[in-house]
Order: C-alpha cells, then structure tokens, then sequence
C-alpha cells in the first residue's frame, strides 16, 4: 500500500495487504490532526519502507513527549517511530488503499462532545498498553 502526504513529497510504502487502524480521540491528536479523531495504523518497522521524502520531514515535540511529525512542505501528518517498540505510527489518511479496518478506539473519554466518529469498536477510556494495541492492530502480521 502507498502513502503520500497532500503535496506527495513524502511518500512510502506499507508492505501488508490490510491495515487494522486505532482512532485516538484525545485532545492533543485534535489538535494536532485539526479533526475530531486521528486515525492510525501501527507497522512493523520491516514493513514501511520510505519511497521519497524522508528528508523533508519536520518534528515538533511537546514538553510531554507528544511528537508531530509532518511534511515541511505541506504540513501533512506523516509516519514516525514509537518511541520504546520496533513500530511506525502511520496515519491512516494518507494511505491509497481502501483495504482500512478500524479495530480500536482510545481515549474515549475524551471525545469531542459534537463528534459522530464512531468510538464502538475495542474502545478504551484512555491509553491502553502499546502491547496491547499492538495485539489488536498487528495480530496478522506477527
Ligand atoms: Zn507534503
Ligand atoms: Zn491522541
């Protein structure tokens, strides 16, 4: 699957036939996202192979260790690595598949009052362990 940012700058590849998605209704990734929900998949560090624009990616970091990373072009979010696990976070919105299943929901208790993104499926009031997000996400590519 290919994924590119809005000014395709950035570009890669995520070599698996489905993504299983989370969707984080924190406060931070509404910000960050500018939309009710972030919509993520988790891949194998193996499995996300950079196409071009590795280079041109700009990171800002919060005090409390929440990062954004986005194309210095366009501004569009774009994958990182976790921080303590062998994992990319990919946003699921720059991906070219329609092969996207969402399988978790966190921070629930967050949500946006007017949001009608739907938080039914594995929902978790706050952060789960990565671990477990993991599980949920990756189970078919362990
Ligand atoms: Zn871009
Ligand atoms: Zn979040």
């Amino acid at each position: 699957m290919i994924g590119s940012c809005l000014c395709g700058a950035v570009k890669f590849e995520a070599k698996v036939d489905k993504l299983k998605i989370y969707q984080c209704h924190c406060t931070l990734c509404r910000k960050q996202t500018g939309t009710a929900s972030s919509c993520g998949a988790i891949v194998n560090l193996d499995d996300l192979v950079w196409v071009s624009g590795e280079n041109n990616i700009s990171k800002w970091e919060k005090c409390t260790g929440f990062t954004s990373h986005f194309c210095t072009t366009c501004g569009s979010s774009v994958p990182n690595k976790f921080k303590n696990s062998p994992y990319y976070w990919a946003p699921a919105g720059l991906i070219e598949s329609d092969d996207i299943e969402v399988a978790a929901n966190i921070f629930v208790c967050d949500a946006a009052k007017w949001s009608k993104v739907s938080t039914k499926t594995n929902p978790f009031e706050t952060r789960p362990e990565v671990e477990e997000l993991i599980a949920l996400l990756c189970a078919k590519n362990a």
